[in-house]
């Protein structure tokens, strides 16, 4: 655990804007505490992170829609400002905080009627390493805990490198 300090609000909050960061391909967990807070009271055990939603129709590109988004996946916090700006786009961005001992969700189903539906797609911004196996961070399907049950060969990955959204920023 580190406690770091900040010498000016605009540097907080970028650091906190910009999660998740990583240190050697880890996810390093932020949390800002409050004046007086115990750091040691502060659970860490989740993040947020910019998901970018695609697959999207005509009809279902609204901030209604990226709540229900937000919330499947963990926790709305916040939709882009940008979502709106131009004439069509390929996706639509959402801030979401999620627990990180919970595995990523790939995708949501969206019903428009009774029998018919189609999906969502979802990919993570700057995600860090995570296990294509059960879906969790922190750990590579090598340290999966399902590999007690049963051979990898006979595992089934769910879950891959498509979830990682392309890099939208220069690498600093
Ligand atoms: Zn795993």
């Amino acid at each position: 655990m580190y406690l770091f300090q900040f010498f000016h609000e605009i540097d907080i909050t970028r650091v906190m804007e910009g999660t998740p960061w990583t240190f050697n391909i880890a996810l390093v967990i932020l949390e800002r505490l409050k004046e007086g807070e115990n750091p040691r009271g502060v659970p860490l055990n989740s993040m947020e992170i910019w998901v970018q939603v695609y697959n999207l129709r005509a009809g279902f590109m609204s901030d209604r829609v990226l709540k229900a988004c937000g919330d499947f996946i963990g926790q709305f916090m916040a939709s882009c400002s940008k979502n709106y700006t131009g004439v069509w786009r390929e996706y639509l961005r959402v801030r979401v905080r999620f627990n990180i001992d919970k595995h990523l969700k790939r995708k949501m189903k969206i019903l428009y009627s009774k029998t018919d539906f189609f999906w969502f797609d979802f990919k993570y911004e700057r995600l860090p390493s995570f296990c294509f196996i059960c879906g969790i961070l922190g750990h590579s399907e090598k340290f999966c805990h399902r590999l007690f049950d049963s051979p990898e060969e006979e595992i089934a990955k769910p879950y891959g490198l498509f979830m990682r959204a392309p890099d939208r920023r220069p690498n600093k």
